[in-house]
């Protein structure tokens, strides 16, 4: 049954609330202040969950199905982590609460910038950077800082291989750096001939993803490092994809200055609308000072009888502040709590199944779509999505058609290496199960493309809206259910 729009059921004087009687003298509404042009529907209780309810199922989610979609991991946000964000001693404390009145909340951020420190194996985190892309904005400002500190101003330059996420030559440039893109080789590593070729003194350092976007673990990493560092720079890593190394392989062991972990990606805490995001640092001996501030510290070590004191402490050359107060705590507890529930052990498991998985699905599919660099994965790879027999098939049709399924599409057209790309990231979160139903699914419509196109180019099917004309959706955005109305001009 299709829901009727809100304002086609309201009928005057019809109140969802019922409010107390007032126990305070009577008086009337300031008239001017109400928005008559507004309109408001008049329903009930009942009719307003339902539209509510009814407009949340309009789109996917996790709740509801899979969604392999690569590079941002997370879709999986445990329930318990938002039980835990809630408790009152969290959710109501005041962010000017002095340190004293603090230290449950103090004792989470540094127990969390312990373990993140652990899992990655660095000397220091602070958990101030609000996203991923502020996390490589410190990163890349602290970098600079540490030449400019030694008096070493001609470093210019940051590499960054041809397979990176936009955001890093963003950053690069935010950061007054030039950014110097580095060739691939036929592996999908790193082309080591170009990256010895540019190393001089005004390299100032290197962005690399491990493993990279196209879920490939470098395999010349330590030489990569060492070619950096020889000349001089330091080495960034974009940890984006630590699903795929937590508990395994410590980038800080494996020589990196500096990375960012997104907690929205790595350590469940909501990603995309349900956010705000997080995106700690970690860093080597050499970048302590510049952390970002605040950072939490252990002021006294705690007794038998006594808790350790914990403050709030700007290190000495701090890069400063990136953001109000103390970055975004909700989801310091919720990271907090992931890695509490899994443990040592637990957080080792996560990785060898989002691996395993990423794996099972690669050589399912590897004779029905053409895998590039169709080697061992990480958490994720990339297919081609277009097929040489059916040439008008491009990678959107597919994913048009997975919506069909009940699946939510990889996601498309990155990294930019790859023609027609479909990134896909099963998570470890999924089964056998589902996994096959996912092959399945993918099979089918890599038949249908030959014997039914038409059904893939004009998917989704079932969905509540179907295909829509994006550059007309982009140009002439209408974000009302209804004719705008006159006033709105
Ligand atoms: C998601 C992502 C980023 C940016 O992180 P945000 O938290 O979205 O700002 C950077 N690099 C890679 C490889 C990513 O996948």
């Amino acid at each position: 049954m299709t829901e009727p729009l809100i304002y086609d059921i309201s009928v005057p004087g019809r109140c969802g609330v019922s409010l107390p009687g007032v126990d305070v003298p009577e008086t009337p509404l300031p008239t001017e202040l109400l928005r008559k042009e507004l309109d408001l529907p008049e329903v009930s209780e009942m009719q307003v969950i339902r539209h509510f309810v009814h407009l949340s199922q309009f789109n996917h989610s996790i709740d509801k199905g899979f969604y392999p979609l690569g590079s941002c991991t997370m879709k999986y946000n445990p329930k318990i982590n938002e039980d835990m964000a809630r408790l009152p001693g969290f959710a109501h404390l005041h962010p000017l609460q002095d340190d004293e009145g603090a230290q449950g909340a103090l004792a989470l951020m540094f127990q969390l910038q312990t373990w993140l420190a652990e899992i990655a194996g660095f000397k220091a985190v602070s958990l101030a950077p609000a996203a991923g892309a502020q996390g490589e904005f410190a990163g890349i400002l602290m970098i600079r800082k540490y030449h400019l500190d030694r008096g070493d101003t001609q470093r210019t330059k940051i590499l960054i291989p041809n397979s990176a996420h936009g955001t890093n030559p963003a950053t690069v440039t935010m950061a007054g750096f030039t950014a110097v893109e580095l060739p691939s080789d036929e592996n999908g590593d790193v082309d080591l001939q170009a990256l010895k070729a540019v190393c001089d003194d005004t390299v100032a350092g290197m962005m690399i993803t491990v493993p990279n976007t196209l879920g490939l673990f470098e395999s010349h990493i330590l030489e990569v490092v060492k070619t950096v560092h020889d000349c001089g720079g330091l080495m960034y890593m974009d940890g984006a994809n630590m699903n795929a190394l937590m508990g395994v392989v410590k980038p800080g062991e494996l020589g990196f200055d500096v990375m960012h972990y997104n907690l929205h990606k790595t350590f469940s805490t909501p990603h995309g609308g349900g956010g705000p995001g997080s995106g700690p640092v970690g860093v080597g001996e050499k970048l302590v000072p510049y952390l970002p501030g605040p950072v939490v510290v252990m002021v006294e070590d705690g007794t038998d009888d006594e808790p350790p004191l914990y403050g709030l402490h700007m290190p000495e050359k701090s890069i400063g502040r990136l953001k109000a107060f103390h970055g975004n705590f909700g989801m310091h507890v919720r990271a907090y709590t992931y890695i509490r529930i899994n443990g040592d052990e637990g957080i080792k498991d996560i990785t060898r199944y989002a691996v395993l998985n990423a794996n099972y699905l690669r050589v399912k599919l590897q004779d029905t779509y053409h895998i590039p660099y169709n080697r061992y994965c990480g958490h994720e790879f990339v297919l081609e999505g277009h097929f040489g027999d059916a040439p008008d098939i491009h990678a959107l049709d597919i994913s048009k058609r997975l919506m069909d399924y009940g699946i939510h599409p990889p996601t498309n057209y990155f990294p930019l290496i790859v023609p027609e790309a479909l990134m896909i990231e099963p998570t470890e979160t999924e089964d056998k199960q589902t996994l096959d139903a996912f092959v399945d699914a993918m099979k089918k419509i890599a038949a249908e493309a030959r014997e039914n196109p038409d059904l893939l180019k004009s998917a989704p099917h079932t969905t509540p809206v179907s295909r829509v004309d994006e550059v007309r959706a982009a140009k002439q955005l209408v974000l009302c259910c209804r004719p705008i109305p006159e006033w709105a001009g």
